[in-house]
């Protein structure tokens, strides 16, 4: 669930199935405005590099905002895709993510994009103001 002054997630004590609470997303509202969903990793997904996630890969190599250190209480952690590949890192950044397509946040979009290298996020971050 996404709240607080920031949009943070904010994480459940326990799994919900996503069936039972989109029902009570307000009409108009889309539901990955206010709920993060939590998916299993698929063959084909375009984040794939051989068995590791490129999505977190990317994600990592911005740095974490700065704030406190404790990583969320998180029930995903021991199937966890992300802790499993880059361990705290993942979990630092976590919950500021989103769903949903950043389209005005130019570095979102390329840490998004499954074409974008390492070296271009690096070099896009050491231009950045
Ligand atoms: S990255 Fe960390 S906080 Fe996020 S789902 Fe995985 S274990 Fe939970």
């Amino acid at each position: 669930m996404r709240s607080g002054e920031r949009d943070q997630v904010a994480y459940l004590a326990e799994p919900v199935p996503a069936a039972d609470v989109l029902g009570s997303v307000p009409e108009g509202i889309a539901p990955n405005r206010v709920l993060r969903f939590a998916s299993h990793c698929v063959s084909d997904c375009a984040n794939r590099v051989g068995e590791a996630c490129g999505l977190i890969e990317r994600i990592t190599t911005v740095p974490a905002e700065p704030g406190p250190a404790a990583v969320p209480r998180c029930h995903l952690r021991p199937h966890c895709k992300w802790w499993n590949q880059v361990g705290v890192e993942a979990c630092h950044r976590c919950p500021a993510l989103t769903t949903l397509e950043p389209r005005d946040d130019e570095l979102a979009v390329l840490v998004a994009d499954p074409a974008t290298t390492r070296e271009q996020l690096e070099s896009w971050i050491a231009a950045a103001p």
